[in-house]
């Protein structure tokens, strides 16, 4: 059995949970003020996910870059594939902010989101 320590960020009082792990059993032994807190070290012991915030390319736009992020968590383990992904790419500006960048990505079910507007060089139109 090994004893987990994780930190709650559900709520910004980030209570110090203690668990067990023994194969794929989660024991909770305390340190959560409420059931969330469960419900968070579970997950992230066994299937820990992460928002994605990186930047894609912009052609011909007033900044060579834009902001994105995934709309949802994704599985720990495709953040790297995800932001490899997004070197790829190269948008034409203009992007505007709340723009579906990929839907789907990395056979997830998160679509990469823009977060801001990059609008495009008025001479390069
Ligand atoms: S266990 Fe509950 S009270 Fe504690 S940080 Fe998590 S959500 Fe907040």
């Amino acid at each position: 059995m090994k004893k987990i320590r994780i930190t709650c960020i559900v709520c910004p009082i980030g209570c110090k949970i203690v668990a067990n792990k023994k194969d794929d059993k989660i024991e909770i032994v305390g340190g959560n003020k409420c059931k969330r807190g469960e419900k968070y070290a579970i997950d992230e012991i066994l299937h820990p996910k992460r928002m994605v915030t990186t930047s894609v390319f912009v052609k011909n736009g007033e900044y060579p870059l834009v902001s994105v992020r995934t709309s949802q968590p994704v599985p720990k383990e495709k953040v790297m594939e995800i932001v490899k992904e997004m070197k790829k790419i190269s948008l034409e500006a203009p992007v505007k902010c709340g723009d579906v960048i990929v839907k789907n990505v990395a056979g997830t079910d998160a679509d990469i989101i823009a977060t801001r507007t990059v609008n495009s060089i008025p001479n390069s139109v």
